[in-house]
């Protein structure tokens, strides 16, 4: 048979004229990324193909924490590519276990799984959470409580515990015995929850849901009314874990620990690691066999994040997240003051989202591609919420700089007439 001709041998490309065109030639369609292609960075700085500097808040979703190029990640990166890349979970490796053992030591933690993102940290999760019950109650205690508009990765079991049906509809059939409630709704939860409930998920604060903290209240009562019916509480800490919110995990703001917690993203600093931190009784339920990954617990991961765990986990780094945290959220609504374009300004540390009203209301996706125009990049989180989440070792002047930027963006927009008429 002759060997079928390279239909796409005009696509062949090289480093100097790759054009953001050429992403829809040779990607599936599932993703729309901006118009210009990142290059280079440092710090909380990054550059295009073009040249263009940009102060970059989104951080690859709050993910490179110590920004972007870090001396001491580039160093362990290195180091340990030099030494041994991968050996998979027929060995154990050191990197790994360092790593585990910062993790327990600085939280509730006695044992961690090792993923390599964050849908699969909780995949392990909600999947102990239904073994655990299985081994020590019944088949029956399977129902898992989650919340609207949570989000827990796009795995279809992942996909499905989220509180966003789009996401997971027109997929076929879905897990089952999983079930949404509104968040922060504690009368809600108690009139659900029932000794068939296996466990209950929540983030902290939810971040693709539009940035929405979950109150004390709420928190304790998941607590006690998961104690009450033997159901594990599970924080999926992706997105509010690593430092980002001023404390290492956001948990550790309140009176409240959880039974399981999903830490990722920012965890690698932008090298791909997830982790499931559990206790050891909980963590008795996975025993060998019943649960895997390749990659997981990969030495160049686990080196990287163990460094940037020893950075992101001393108290003076932490507190300064915390202050610079109040400076931007202070530098946002001396902004809105003039501009009255933000119905709220919310966010805990460095997990920022302003709600949009007025003349700006759903128009998050506009705000974005302005600010991208003026020099900084930042995430949308829903159509109505724009969400900052810059690299956690940014400057205070790179605070008031972003928010400059920002300012210009939707000076720009507020003068632009409108082309699809709303508004
Ligand atoms: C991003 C995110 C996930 C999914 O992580 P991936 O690494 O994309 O799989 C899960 N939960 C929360 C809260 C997140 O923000």
């Amino acid at each position: 048979m002759k060997a079928p001709a390279n239909r796409n041998q005009d696509l062949v490309v090289t480093t100097q004229n790759v054009q953001r065109a050429h992403h829809d030639e040779v990607m599936t369609p599932n993703y729309a990324p901006m118009e210009m292609i990142p290059e280079r960075g440092e710090g909380a700085l990054l550059w295009d193909t073009d040249g263009n500097e940009y102060l970059d808040f989104a951080a690859g979703i709050a993910v490179s924490a110590l920004g972007h190029a870090h001396p001491a990640l580039c160093k362990v990166l290195s180091d340990q590519a030099n030494k041994f890349w991968h050996v998979s979970n027929l060995f154990t490796n050191k990197p790994a276990i360092e790593l585990a053992q910062k993790l327990c030591r600085h939280t509730f933690a006695e044992r961690v799984f090792f993923a390599n993102s964050g849908a699969e940290a909780n995949e392990a999760a909600f999947k102990l959470a239904r073994r655990y019950a299985h081994d020590n109650y019944s088949a029956e205690k399977s129902e898992i409580i989650a919340f609207e508009n949570g989000f827990h990765g796009r795995t279809f079991f992942t996909v499905s515990v989220g509180g966003q049906a789009k996401y997971s509809d027109g997929f076929g059939p879905k897990p089952g015995d999983i079930t949404h409630l509104p968040f922060n709704d504690v009368e809600a939860l108690k009139s659900q929850i029932s000794d068939k409930t296996c466990a209950v998920v929540l983030e902290p604060i939810q971040g693709e849901g539009g940035v929405n903290p979950a109150n004390a209240t709420f928190l304790s009562e998941a607590r006690e009314l998961c104690n009450q019916h033997d159901a594990l509480l599970i924080f999926d800490e992706v997105q509010t874990g690593v430092g980002r919110t001023g404390q290492l995990y956001t948990y550790q703001h309140f009176d409240v620990t959880p039974d399981i917690l999903s830490s990722a993203k920012g965890l690698g600093g932008g090298f791909p690691i997830g982790a499931m931190l559990t206790t050891k009784r909980i963590a008795d339920s996975l025993a060998v066999g019943t649960h895997g990954s390749t990659f997981g617990g990969n030495p160049i991961g686990c080196a990287v994040a163990g460094t940037l765990l020893d950075i992101v986990s001393a108290p003076e780094f932490l507190s300064a997240v915390e202050s610079k945290g109040t400076d931007f959220v202070a530098a946002l609504s001396k902004l809105n003051q003039k501009f009255d374009v933000f119905s709220e300004v919310r966010g805990l540390g460095l997990l920022i989202g302003c709600e949009l009203q007025g003349p700006l209301k759903d128009r998050a996706g506009d705000v974005v591609q302005a600010c991208a125009k003026h020099g900084v990049l930042i995430l949308q989180a829903g159509s109505n919420v724009i969400r900052l989440a810059p690299p956690l070792i940014l400057s205070q002047q790179q605070v008031e700089e972003g928010v400059q930027r920002l300012q210009r963006a939707i000076e720009g927009l507020l003068v632009e007439p409108q082309k699809d008429g709303r508004g």
